[in-house]
């Protein structure tokens, strides 16, 4: 069965802002790099990687739907940034965000009667789930080392062990 339009909106939607939440790491990710942070610069290349995977998830679920993809524009990401903890706080609220759109999605599926999303969005709570525990154990751990180059540069030597899968 075919999606009705106002799902096929949101599901284009939510493939430019993958894209766009992909921008923002890359983006974080060159400002570590700048800072030479090697593990942090390596987390958020990951971490752009990743989101531009989900992006071309949500193009694939949208064209075996039988729906066209038209990708949005993409507002440049933030840029200035002040320390570890001010990027990881900046990565948990976009998470959060991200959380609030594949939420709104789960429900706009089961108000247009969508049943067939809803498997693969059940991928993507679950996503969710796991990418805000994730930052939130590196903040947590950052802020409790904040102002000690030494715990920086532990945790830093610990994400650049962050590998393809996880
Ligand atoms: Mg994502």
């Amino acid at each position: 069965m075919q999606m009705n339009e106002r799902m096929a909106a949101a599901l284009n939607a939510q493939v430019t802002s993958e894209l766009s939440a992909s921008l923002t790491y890359l983006q974080m990710a060159t400002y570590f790099d700048a800072e030479s942070r090697p593990g942090m610069t390596h987390w958020m290349y990951h971490q752009s990687d990743e989101e531009a995977e989900h992006a071309r998830a949500f193009i694939d679920h949208i064209v075996a739907r039988g729906g066209r993809v038209a990708i949005g524009a993409i507002v440049a990401p933030p840029s200035n940034f002040d320390g570890p903890v001010n990027v990881f706080e900046a990565s948990l609220e976009r998470e959060r965000s991200v959380t609030a759109e594949i939420r709104d999605l789960y429900e706009i599926a089961i108000e247009t009667g969508d049943l067939e999303s809803l498997p693969f969005l059940h991928t993507f709570l679950a996503e969710q789930v796991e990418e805000e525990a994730m930052v939130e154990t590196i903040l947590d751990r950052l802020r409790r080392v904040e102002g000690s180059e030494v715990g920086f540069a532990l945790i830093d030597s610990e994400l650049a062990t962050r590998k393809e899968e996880a």
